[in-house]
Protein backbone atom coordinates (compact mmCIF):
# COMPACT_ATOMS: atom_id res chain seq x y z
CA UNK A 1 0.00 0.00 0.00
CA UNK A 2 1.49 3.19 -0.35
CA UNK A 3 2.54 5.20 1.98
CA UNK A 4 2.23 8.91 0.63
CA UNK A 5 -0.95 10.92 0.90
CA UNK A 6 -2.33 11.73 -2.38
CA UNK A 7 -1.42 15.34 -3.58
CA UNK A 8 -3.91 15.69 -6.50
CA UNK A 9 -6.95 16.05 -4.61
CA UNK A 10 -9.62 18.89 -4.75
CA UNK A 11 -9.34 21.91 -2.92
CA UNK A 12 -11.55 23.19 -0.61
CA UNK A 13 -12.93 25.82 -2.78
CA UNK A 14 -13.44 23.46 -5.45
CA UNK A 15 -14.79 20.72 -2.82
CA UNK A 16 -17.45 23.39 -2.13
CA UNK A 17 -18.39 24.84 -5.59
CA UNK A 18 -18.72 21.44 -6.60
CA UNK A 19 -21.27 20.57 -4.41
CA UNK A 20 -23.21 23.60 -5.24
CA UNK A 21 -23.36 22.25 -8.48
CA UNK A 22 -24.51 19.32 -7.19
CA UNK A 23 -27.27 20.63 -5.67
CA UNK A 24 -28.18 22.27 -8.64
CA UNK A 25 -28.70 18.69 -10.78
CA UNK A 26 -31.35 18.54 -8.55
CA UNK A 27 -32.91 22.05 -9.89
CA UNK A 28 -36.28 21.51 -11.78
CA UNK A 29 -36.26 24.38 -13.99
CA UNK A 30 -35.53 23.83 -17.44
CA UNK A 31 -33.77 27.09 -18.10
CA UNK A 32 -31.74 27.79 -15.12
CA UNK A 33 -30.43 25.42 -12.62
CA UNK A 34 -28.48 27.02 -10.05
CA UNK A 35 -27.17 25.39 -6.59
CA UNK A 36 -24.82 27.44 -3.40
CA UNK A 37 -23.34 25.84 -0.44
CA UNK A 38 -22.88 27.89 2.91
CA UNK A 39 -19.65 26.81 4.79
CA UNK A 40 -18.88 28.47 8.10
CA UNK A 41 -15.48 29.94 9.48
CA UNK A 42 -14.43 25.76 10.22
CA UNK A 43 -15.16 24.81 6.84
CA UNK A 44 -18.14 22.89 7.63
CA UNK A 45 -21.19 22.78 5.40
CA UNK A 46 -23.60 24.62 7.14
CA UNK A 47 -26.19 24.96 4.08
CA UNK A 48 -27.30 23.80 0.94
CA UNK A 49 -30.05 24.59 -1.73
CA UNK A 50 -31.07 24.92 -5.30
CA UNK A 51 -33.69 26.91 -7.06
CA UNK A 52 -37.05 25.71 -7.09
CA UNK A 53 -40.83 26.20 -5.92
CA UNK A 54 -41.84 26.20 -2.45
CA UNK A 55 -42.69 23.12 -0.51
CA UNK A 56 -46.43 22.28 -1.27
CA UNK A 57 -46.46 23.76 -4.82
CA UNK A 58 -45.61 21.08 -7.01
CA UNK A 59 -43.09 21.09 -10.09
CA UNK A 60 -45.88 19.86 -11.93
CA UNK A 61 -48.63 22.30 -11.05
CA UNK A 62 -47.00 25.89 -10.81
CA UNK A 63 -45.36 27.23 -14.33
CA UNK A 64 -41.53 26.89 -15.35
CA UNK A 65 -41.54 29.21 -18.22
CA UNK A 66 -39.89 32.14 -18.73
CA UNK A 67 -42.49 34.09 -20.73
CA UNK A 68 -46.73 34.29 -21.21
CA UNK A 69 -48.95 37.31 -21.68
CA UNK A 70 -50.45 36.29 -18.23
CA UNK A 71 -47.18 36.79 -15.18
CA UNK A 72 -48.91 34.78 -13.35
CA UNK A 73 -47.83 31.70 -16.08
CA UNK A 74 -44.34 33.04 -15.50
CA UNK A 75 -41.80 31.02 -13.03
CA UNK A 76 -40.90 34.36 -11.15
CA UNK A 77 -43.44 34.97 -8.92
CA UNK A 78 -43.10 31.48 -7.34
CA UNK A 79 -39.66 30.32 -7.31
CA UNK A 80 -36.89 30.19 -4.30
CA UNK A 81 -33.81 30.92 -5.60
CA UNK A 82 -30.68 28.78 -4.49
CA UNK A 83 -29.06 31.23 -1.85
CA UNK A 84 -32.32 31.77 0.01
CA UNK A 85 -32.67 28.05 0.21
CA UNK A 86 -29.47 27.23 1.11
CA UNK A 87 -29.93 30.08 4.12
CA UNK A 88 -33.63 28.26 4.86
CA UNK A 89 -31.96 25.04 5.06
CA UNK A 90 -29.70 25.69 7.57
CA UNK A 91 -28.49 23.52 10.06
CA UNK A 92 -26.67 25.75 12.11
CA UNK A 93 -28.24 28.59 14.48
CA UNK A 94 -26.97 31.41 12.07
CA UNK A 95 -24.65 31.47 8.94
CA UNK A 96 -23.18 34.59 10.29
CA UNK A 97 -19.12 35.04 8.65
CA UNK A 98 -20.41 32.46 6.79
CA UNK A 99 -18.87 32.19 3.14
CA UNK A 100 -21.83 31.19 0.15
CA UNK A 101 -20.79 29.44 -2.89
CA UNK A 102 -23.02 30.15 -6.06
CA UNK A 103 -23.38 29.00 -9.59
CA UNK A 104 -24.48 32.15 -10.66
CA UNK A 105 -23.82 36.06 -9.24
CA UNK A 106 -27.07 36.60 -6.60
CA UNK A 107 -29.78 38.42 -7.58
CA UNK A 108 -30.80 41.87 -5.76
CA UNK A 109 -33.64 39.91 -3.35
CA UNK A 110 -31.06 37.35 -2.92
CA UNK A 111 -28.18 40.04 -1.92
CA UNK A 112 -30.53 41.27 0.86
CA UNK A 113 -31.26 38.17 2.38
CA UNK A 114 -27.23 37.60 2.02
CA UNK A 115 -26.29 40.92 3.82
CA UNK A 116 -29.19 40.86 6.59
CA UNK A 117 -28.07 37.14 7.33
CA UNK A 118 -24.31 38.28 7.93
CA UNK A 119 -22.87 36.22 5.34
CA UNK A 120 -19.50 37.56 4.62
CA UNK A 121 -18.20 36.33 1.47
CA UNK A 122 -19.60 35.28 -1.81
CA UNK A 123 -17.75 32.80 -4.14
CA UNK A 124 -19.28 32.78 -7.72
CA UNK A 125 -19.02 31.22 -10.61
CA UNK A 126 -20.71 32.38 -13.79
CA UNK A 127 -21.48 36.52 -14.06
CA UNK A 128 -23.77 36.17 -17.22
CA UNK A 129 -26.29 39.13 -15.77
CA UNK A 130 -23.32 41.70 -15.41
CA UNK A 131 -24.78 44.27 -17.12
CA UNK A 132 -28.66 43.69 -16.04
CA UNK A 133 -29.79 46.26 -12.91
CA UNK A 134 -30.61 43.16 -10.38
CA UNK A 135 -27.31 42.42 -10.23
CA UNK A 136 -25.72 46.19 -10.35
CA UNK A 137 -27.72 46.65 -7.30
CA UNK A 138 -26.32 43.21 -5.73
CA UNK A 139 -23.48 44.70 -6.26
CA UNK A 140 -24.25 48.15 -4.97
CA UNK A 141 -25.74 46.44 -1.81
CA UNK A 142 -22.95 44.12 -1.10
CA UNK A 143 -20.79 46.40 -1.35
CA UNK A 144 -22.37 49.53 0.60
CA UNK A 145 -22.40 46.11 2.98
CA UNK A 146 -18.77 45.13 2.80
CA UNK A 147 -19.63 41.55 1.90
CA UNK A 148 -16.53 40.53 -0.10
CA UNK A 149 -17.63 38.90 -3.91
CA UNK A 150 -14.91 37.01 -5.74
CA UNK A 151 -15.35 34.94 -9.18
CA UNK A 152 -14.24 31.53 -8.93
CA UNK A 153 -11.41 30.10 -11.31
CA UNK A 154 -11.46 26.57 -11.79
CA UNK A 155 -8.23 24.67 -11.35
CA UNK A 156 -9.56 21.44 -12.55
CA UNK A 157 -11.45 21.92 -16.05
CA UNK A 158 -13.94 18.58 -15.28
CA UNK A 159 -14.77 16.89 -11.37
CA UNK A 160 -16.16 13.74 -12.76
CA UNK A 161 -17.55 10.97 -10.24
CA UNK A 162 -18.16 7.98 -12.67
CA UNK A 163 -19.80 5.44 -10.49
CA UNK A 164 -18.45 2.61 -13.13
CA UNK A 165 -14.80 3.72 -12.69
CA UNK A 166 -14.56 3.03 -9.06
CA UNK A 167 -12.55 -0.24 -7.92
CA UNK A 168 -15.08 -1.21 -5.61
CA UNK A 169 -12.92 -4.01 -4.18
CA UNK A 170 -10.32 -1.00 -2.91
CA UNK A 171 -12.29 1.76 -3.29
CA UNK A 172 -9.80 3.57 -5.25
CA UNK A 173 -11.38 6.06 -7.26
CA UNK A 174 -8.78 6.72 -10.19
CA UNK A 175 -7.81 7.60 -12.63
CA UNK A 176 -4.13 6.66 -10.66
CA UNK A 177 -2.56 9.38 -9.94
CA UNK A 178 0.99 8.64 -12.15
CA UNK A 179 4.08 7.69 -10.05
CA UNK A 180 7.56 6.98 -10.50
CA UNK A 181 7.19 3.81 -8.88
CA UNK A 182 4.36 2.72 -10.61
CA UNK A 183 4.05 -1.03 -10.26
CA UNK A 184 0.59 -2.66 -12.27
CA UNK A 185 -0.79 -5.25 -10.07
CA UNK A 186 -4.16 -7.56 -10.74
CA UNK A 187 -4.98 -5.49 -13.70
CA UNK A 188 -4.82 -1.94 -12.36
CA UNK A 189 -2.09 0.72 -11.49
CA UNK A 190 -1.64 -0.20 -7.93
CA UNK A 191 -2.46 3.22 -6.07
CA UNK A 192 -4.64 3.26 -2.69
ZN1 LIG B 1 -31.75 35.58 -6.35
Amino acid sequence: MDSEKRRDTIDWTEYFMAMAFLAAKRSKDPSTQVGACIVNEDKRVVGIGYNGFPTGCSDDEFPWSKTSPDPLETKYLYVCHAEVNAILNKNSTDVKNCTMYVALFPCNECAKIIIQSAIREVVYMSDKHALKDHTIAAKRMLDAAGVKYTQYKPRHSRIVIDFTEIDWDSLNQLPATPRKDDVTRNGHNGGC
